[in-house]
This record gives C-alpha cells, structure tokens and sequence, in this order.
C-alpha cells in the first residue's frame, strides 16, 4: 500500500533515473522518433520534484499534483500519457492505495488515451508486462529489464516509431525504458 512517504520517495527515485539516463533516453528515441524522449522526461520529472518539495496532504492530492506537472510540461506524445496515468491513480486511491489496483486504472488510463495495445511497441507493452507482476509480488529487477527488451524486436503501431513501419524493428522503444525506470523505481522503493 501506498502512502505520501512512499510515494514521495518513488518519484525521487524515478527522477533520478531518468535524469542519470536522459541522455540514453533521447538516443533511443533518434533512429525511430525524434530523439527528445529523456529531454522531455527529465524536465517532467523535475517539475514533479520541485511540485512534491511541499509534502502532498494526501495520496490522490500527491498523484494529482504529479499528474498536472508532467501534463504541463513534458509535452510530446509521452506527457500525456503518464499525466493520464497518474490521473487515473488519483481517481482510483479514493478507494484503495493497493499499488497493485492503482497501477491497473493506470494502464487501463494509458490504453484508452493513447489506443495502443500489447504488441505495438509503446510503453503500454512495459505495462502490461509488469502490473501483474506488481500485484502478484514477483516483480523483479530482471523482469523489467525483459519487459524492456521484449520491445526490441516489435514492429511499431503507434506514435513517431510507426511511420517508420518494419524499419522500426530493431530498436528498444523509449517509453517502454522510462516505464522501466517507473518500475525500477517502484521495486526499490517498496524494498
Ligand atoms: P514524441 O514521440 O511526441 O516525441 P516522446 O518522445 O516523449 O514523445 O515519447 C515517445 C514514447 O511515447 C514512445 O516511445 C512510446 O512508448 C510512447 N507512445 C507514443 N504513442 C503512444 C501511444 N499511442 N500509446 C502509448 N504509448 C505511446
Ligand atoms: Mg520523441
Ligand atoms: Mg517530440
């Protein structure tokens, strides 16, 4: 379960992350979109910490809060897209703060936002991969990172990567390895 510690302590990692790694970020997404992905990703997560640096008095409030600050500014197709999943956190932790069930209204968020399905090389494929994992205890450090890879050898259905067609092949889709560094996130954060 989740609290405003906990919580807190996620995004911290996860902007870390993705700081460390904006650089791979964006290189993963030149060959097949337009190499912005880490930029766009670091300058959402450091709004988010500069947002949580006065402690949220709540859960839905602290998933709000994020969710308004990565929609304001990382931009691109991936801003709303995890605005759209933290939304969907904060809509459903007015129920319960289970990780497992809040990560479930959020790809289901993702998915109706963004019309992907499993297969079409985005980060709904990191998604779907790990929200079972997340609910059955068994995600691990080695599981993200082949939810990441399994990326690799799809063919891009949706977003920049798809004009790209079969020449998309070949190459690990960037928002699949930012929702990777959620996960990893996730995993340290929760022990
Ligand atoms: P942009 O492509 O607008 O520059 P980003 O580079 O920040 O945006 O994000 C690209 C990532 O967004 C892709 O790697 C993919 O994971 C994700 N993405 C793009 N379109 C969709 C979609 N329709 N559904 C889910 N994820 C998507
Ligand atoms: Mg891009
Ligand atoms: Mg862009």
């Amino acid at each position: 379960t989740l609290t405003v510690d906990t919580l807190t302590t996620w995004m911290s990692k996860f902007a870390e992350k993705v700081e460390t790694n904006k650089q791979f970020l964006s290189d993963l997404d030149t060959p097949i979109g337009d190499g912005d992905h880490g930029f766009n990703m670091d300058r959402g997560m450091k709004a988010v910490e500069e947002k949580l640096a006065t402690k949220p008095a709540d859960v839905t409030s602290g998933f709000k809060i994020i969710a308004m600050a990565l929609i304001s500014t990382v931009g691109g197709a991936s801003g709303p897209l995890y605005g759209t999943a933290f939304l969907e956190m904060a809509k459903k932790s007015t129920t319960t703060n289970d990780i497992g069930e809040l990560l479930d209204a959020a790809l289901a968020g993702i998915e109706m936002r963004g019309g992907a399905k499993p297969g079409d090389k985005t980060m709904v494929d990191v998604w779907n991969a790990l929200v079972p994992d997340v609910k059955n205890g068994t995600l691990t450090e080695n599981r993200i990172t082949e939810a990441v890879a399994a990326t690799k050898d799809m063919i891009a259905r949706k977003g920049r990567a798809s004009y790209l067609g079969e020449r998309s092949k070949g190459h690990v889709d960037p928002g699949s390895q930012s929702s990777g560094y959620l996960f990893e996130a996730l995993l340290e954060t929760e022990g």
